[in-house]
């Protein structure tokens, strides 16, 4: 039987048992459960088999919610969140006392957001606790954008994906920290850095472990399909280096003339960086199916939601 429903009723009676319901979100689908149930969020990580020192986005209904999670809120936080809320922006703040441990990693910030999904928030509004709601993939893999992938990666353990269909930006949120008062991006993500600085002036750019040791999650490799994927600025040039392979392209907006691509997936035909962002992991689910030798991606333009993309494509083709 299948575990997609759009029953919303059974989705809250679930939370409420402190078990977990797959959510429909504009950015992915996520793996949510109640933040303060150790239970539930011990399951959140085991499910995933996510590594505890991750921490979780807490997903709250409405902006005055911010008052029971943050301690501070810092005054471009809450421009920021007077602008993009609901929707794709997470900013991390100083956290309430009452924040479990489990949900910021020990951290004394927790990551909110109030996504922008008619059913998610009809079903946070009913909950009288936010929903902690990471990707709802097995850790590293390629995050879920229809209910139908979290059935393929979680129907043995979960028992419902409220089915929201199909997410319409299709990258995870923009993460915003703070120093001091300054805005720092720890996370490129589906609202692009230019739309943030229109509203709050010029941000600092750190989403490298290396320069981001207050963003653990931000790993080298993640996203990733099984099959090698490589990225590259010219498709035809790589093609070259792989005689005799099975070799699948996906291209940002222009086919590759070259019949010796067994598969081809373009992310958007006119060039539109939105439409290529919400079909990215959707084409890199297909193309895992397609028992390919390697994945070729083509770099998107180094602007808007092309960046975003592309920062997904490294950590995508990083091998282990
Ligand atoms: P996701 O896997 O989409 O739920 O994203 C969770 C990510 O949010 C984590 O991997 C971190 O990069 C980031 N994050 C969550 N909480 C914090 C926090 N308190 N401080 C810094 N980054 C955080
Ligand atoms: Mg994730």
């Amino acid at each position: 039987m299948s575990i997609i429903s759009t029953d919303i009723t059974r989705a809250k009676a679930i939370l409420e048992q402190n078990d977990l319901v797959a959510i429909p979100t504009e950015t992915v689908y996520g793996l949510a459960g109640n933040i303060y149930s150790e239970k539930a969020i011990k399951a959140i990580f085991e499910t995933k088999k996510r590594p505890f020192f991750n921490p979780l986005i807490v997903h709250i209904p409405h902006i005055n919610y911010l008052e029971n999670v943050a301690s501070y809120v810092p005054e471009k936080a809450r421009q920021l969140a007077e602008a993009f809320w609901p929707g794709s922006l997470t900013l991390v703040l100083p956290k309430k006392a009452n924040i479990p441990d489990l949900i910021t990693a020990g951290k004394d910030t927790v990551a909110v957001r109030i996504p922008n999904h008619p059913l998610t928030l009809k079903l946070l509004e009913s909950l009288d606790f936010p929903l902690a709601a990471p990707s709802a993939n097995p850790f590293g893999s390629i995050s879920p954008t229809t209910a139908k992938h979290v059935e393929t990666y979680f129907k043995n353990d979960i028992q419902m994906v409220l089915d929201g269909g199909p997410c319409q930006h299709g990258i995870e949120s923009t993460i915003v920290g703070f120093e001091g008062e300054n805005p720092v991006v720890y996370r490129l993500g589906s609202i692009a850095l230019e739309d943030l600085e229109a509203v709050v002036g010029s941000i600092l750019v750190k989403n490298k472990k290396e320069q981001a040791p207050d963003a653990p999650g931000m790993l080298e490799r993640h996203y990733a399909p099984k099959t090698q994927t490589i990225l590259v600025d010219s498709v035809i040039e790589e093609i070259k280096k792989h005689p005799g392979e099975k070799i699948g392209v996906l291209a940002f907006k222009t086919p590759v003339q070259d019949s010796t691509v067994a598969y081809h997936i373009i992310l958007s035909e006119n060039g539109n960086l939105n439409e290529a962002a919400a079909r990215l992991y959707d084409a890199l689910h297909d193309m895992d199916k397609q028992d390919l030798d390697v994945i070729i991606a083509e770099r998107l333009p180094d602007y808007g939601l092309g960046r975003s993309i592309n920062d997904r494509l490294e950590r995508a083709t990083v091998s282990t």
